[in-house]
């Protein structure tokens, strides 16, 4: 956005929903692609910060409650001296920022300070909850109203101020947040004052991610439940004759891979789509970027490449990255698509071909298959005279190139971006993958698989490995992992619908 030393920027109160990215406002995404510094809250999924701009400071806020990494006055002063830097800020919570996220604490600072802001609603959890486990949270028979209520107030409070005299004859649904440490308290206070202890309770947990728990208890169970399961924050209790209408999955947890949890390793931009699709059919999955894109290791090498691109007949774009790299150089040098002339355009993989769609370019041949050889039968017989250009990665393998050169080609490559090892693994990542609480690893390249087993080695065993072709299994196998499925076809889908139908087969 706008930075104007000098000038008070704005600061966004901005509410990120309970976690599932698809519930944050287009107002919200907006926010964050402007922001100069975004000021999170731990219950905020990370991948909405993927709507920011790679120039944006992110500021990690900690636990809220007990623990609190970062007090509320240093959050407000950080706001105010961000903003009054001419840096637009966006200060991103959990659900909605007006549902028990001291939002009028921060509002109060700002305007005492001067500073202005606007605040962005979020979906609160409660309701975004009902939705997500079908639990009616109005009913024409059951409820005609919802309370939402938190069950531990604020730190120095010693006694509480919610009336649950009152709330025990409430005649809607209740809504407890913040309530598992105090299950006890909340639970007995209902009964004691008259609601009965049969009375329907959800308990909820990470509510809309993937790895959203429901468990289905009574007023009176509550606690022994919570205990036994050893449920954890972030949870909301949903109380009242609604939860019996939930059915016990609903079309969130029915999704076929709803409860698996899949590790991608590799770039963000091949993991993108991956990513997207496991998530649609309801995985949880993790990216692992074991390898880091840089710049062309010689941009003159590009430049020279794009000063005669017209003169090649045919491009042959390796990955997205690929695309991305020339293309946004063709751009700084005040070039447009136009310069590419009639030179024909060839991409490996669907993903290649959609990431030059971006630029208004179509590619004149999609190989189906994510093999280098099968890109190379199919160009094959375009080869002879003419002159190709292999837009790459600096490093890569020959194979197309040999293949193009043996049937008549004259080929030249360029190496439009750098690809480096990731050096340390992720700590976070490989006690999961020690835990065995990871249950597939989706490879998508040979490199991908080098770079994850150089970087977590042993704790991979007993891990179950997809893959997309013969190629990665052939390298998965040389480094000791036998994949346990295959891609067919070898396609981004096509490693999906195997992880699909590995989790069909063993559910029986
Ligand atoms: N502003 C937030 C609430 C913050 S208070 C909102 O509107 O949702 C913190 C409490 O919110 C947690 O203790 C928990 O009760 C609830 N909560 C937040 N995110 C949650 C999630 N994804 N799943 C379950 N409960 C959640």
């Amino acid at each position: 956005m706008t930075d104007r030393p000098g000038h008070t920027a704005t600061v966004y109160l901005v509410g990120a929903g309970p976690g599932d990215p698809g519930l944050l406002t287009l107002r919200g995404a907006e926010c964050l692609r402007r922001a100069d510094v975004i000021l999170y809250d731990y219950l905020v999924n990370p991948i909405a910060l993927e709507h920011a701009s790679p120039s944006a400071t992110l500021v990690p806020l900690g636990h809220h409650g007990g623990g609190r990494a970062v007090s509320p006055d240093q959050i407000t002063d950080q706001m105010v001296e961000h903003a009054r830097a001419g840096r637009t800020v966006v200060r991103l919570k959990g659900g909605d920022p007006s549902v028990f996220g001291r939002g009028a604490d921060e509002t109060a600072a700002l305007r005492a300070a001067s500073v202005p802001f606007e605040i962005v609603p979020g979906i609160t959890t409660g309701l975004a909850t009902a939705a997500y486990c079908e639990i009616p949270i109005t009913h024409q028979d059951d409820a005609s109203a919802v309370a939402l209520i938190a069950a531990r107030e604020r730190d120095d409070k010693s006694t509480s101020i919610v009336d649950y005299a009152a709330l025990a004859s409430f005649p809607g649904t209740m809504v407890f947040y913040m309530g598992v440490g105090r299950a006890a308290d909340w639970s007995g206070a209902l009964i004691a004052h008259g609601r009965s202890p049969d009375t329907p309770v959800a308990i909820v947990r990470w509510a809309t991610r993937a790895d959203q728990e429901f468990v289905r208890c009574t007023l009176g169970t509550v606690v022994d439940v919570v205990r036994a399961r050893a449920i954890q924050p972030p949870a909301v209790f949903i109380v009242g004759d609604v939860v019996d209408r939930a059915p016990d999955r609903s079309w969130f947890t029915a999704r076929p891979l709803f409860g698996v949890r899949v590790l991608v390793p590799g770039s963000p931009i091949t993991a993108q789509k991956l990513r997207e699709r496991l998530s649609a059919l309801g995985a949880d999955v993790l990216l692992e970027p074991v390898i880091r894109i840089t710049q062309a290791p010689d941009i003159h090498a590009v430049d020279r490449a794009l000063d005669r691109i017209a003169t090649y007949d045919w491009l042959v774009f390796s990955s997205a990255n690929g695309v991305d790299a020339l293309l946004q150089r063709l751009h700084e040098r005040g070039g447009d698509a136009r310069r590419f002339g009639t030179t024909k355009l060839a991409a490996i993989g669907s993903g290649t071909a959609d990431r030059l769609t971006r630029y208004g370019l179509r590619a004149d041949l999609t190989p189906e298959e994510f093999v280098a050889e099968s890109l190379a039968a199919t160009l094959e017989e375009h080869a002879p005279g003419r002159n190709f250009l292999l837009v790459r990665a600096s490093r890569g393998r020959d194979i197309l190139a040999e293949a193009l050169t043996a049937a008549g080609a004259t080929v030249e490559q360029v190496a439009a971006y750098g690809s480096v090892d990731v050096e340390d693994p992720n700590s976070d990542m490989a006690a999961a993958l020690a835990a065995g609480t990871i249950d597939w690893i989706a490879i998508t390249s040979s490199s991908a698989a080098h770079a994850l087993v150089r970087l977590y080695g042993d704790v991979l065993r007993g891990v179950r490995f997809a893959s997309i072709g013969p190629i990665a299994s052939a390298t998965l196998r040389t480094l000791g992992h036998q994949p346990s499925t295959e891609a067919a076809p070898h396609t981004t889908n096509g490693l999906v619908e195997a992880i699909v139908s590995a989790r069909t087969g063993a559910r029986g």
